[in-house]
């Protein structure tokens, strides 16, 4: 069977690693907070102490951590990857994350002598559940090969964007366009609510034109309900929205819309919004 590291059991590593199990691989774990391993554990997946012990015992170790400071502490931290990464060992980053730190993790996996390629996810915790993520790889094409059956695994569309960044632009891009997607979503349910509409007619309305997609027909009846348990944390949604501000900065692109976005995004992780899911952005409406 094919063995695989994974560092970073939160909501997406968690259910992404559970499929490599389920499909026989041999896994090894290793997650910042001890008791999110247990379930893996006990569905057979070996335990290490550090991120430096994943990478030493695994030929390919997969990572899915919160943002950039995460990622970056994974990497260069003390008893992190970079003190177990050696000759042709592969490290695939799959976290949202800049081009800029993704760089600076796979320029120094390389000049230790292993290989890189980051990996972002599009499609959140029941595709990851599913199977069914859209997987932006960039990076080391023979170690895209090597995780290949890992990625089978985890995902139903696996495209390679070229260098190392061109898979972290992608996923911001795509991002950005939910971020706005789902801020004007609330605000019109929020309109049309306090215009006295049911929250069922706007719903269906929408749902039978040209702006019908699955993200607005799942979250539609989770906000009509006030269920906002996290799939995509809002703290995630904003970093994605403020990294993806920050590469419109770095190439002259002005970016309205995602800006106010961001603010929005920011105004309810100060509220207290922040670990509730991303269509949370609706309570501030509310208030
Ligand atoms: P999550 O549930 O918040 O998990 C975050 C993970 O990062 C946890 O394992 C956490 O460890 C770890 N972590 C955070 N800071 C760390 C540090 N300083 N050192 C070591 N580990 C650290 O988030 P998620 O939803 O799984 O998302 C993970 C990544 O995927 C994010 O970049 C997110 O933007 C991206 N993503 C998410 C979705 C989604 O729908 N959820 C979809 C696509 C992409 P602890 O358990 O110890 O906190």
């Amino acid at each position: 069977s094919q063995k695989f590291g994974f560092i970073g059991l939160g909501i997406m590593g968690s259910a992404m690693a559970k499929n490599l199990v389920k499909a026989g691989c041999s896994v090894t774990i290793w997650n910042r907070s001890p008791e999110k391993a247990e379930e893996l554990a006990a569905l057979g997946a070996e335990r290490a102490a550090t991120p430096c012990e994943v990478v030493e015992s695994c030929p390919v170790t997969f990572a899915m951590l919160a943002d950039p400071a995460a990622a970056e502490e994974v990497c260069f931290g003390k008893h992190g990857v970079l003190e177990g990464i050696g000759e042709g060992r592969g490290y695939v980053d799959m976290s949202t994350v800049d081009p800029a730190t993704s760089q600076r993790i796979g320029v120094a996996v390389v000049a230790k002598g292993g290989r890189f390629l980051e990996a972002p996810v599009s499609g959140s915790k029941k595709p990851a559940e599913d199977g069914t993520l859209i997987i932006l790889a960039a990076g080391d094409r023979n170690l895209y090969d090597e995780a290949m059956p890992g990625f089978e695994k985890m995902g139903k569309k696996i495209i390679h964007l070229g260098d190392v960044g061109k898979g972290a632009e992608m996923k911001l891009v795509v991002n950005m366009v939910m971020g706005g997607m789902m801020a004007c979503f609330c605000e019109g349910l929020a309109l049309g609510e306090k215009a006295g509409l049911a929250t069922d007619a706007i719903l269906d309305v929408i749902g039978a034109g040209a702006m019908a997609n699955p993200m607005f027909a799942l979250k539609g009846g989770l906000i009509r309900d006030r269920n906002f348990a996290p799939a995509f944390p809002l703290k995630h949604m904003q970093k994605d929205l403020r990294l993806a501000v920050a590469l419109g900065d770095r190439v002259g692109q002005p970016l309205v819309a995602s800006a106010a976005a961001n603010e929005l995004f920011k105004g309810a992780r100060a509220a207290g919004f922040g670990d509730e899911d991303f269509s949370a952005i609706f309570k501030t409406y509310e208030r």
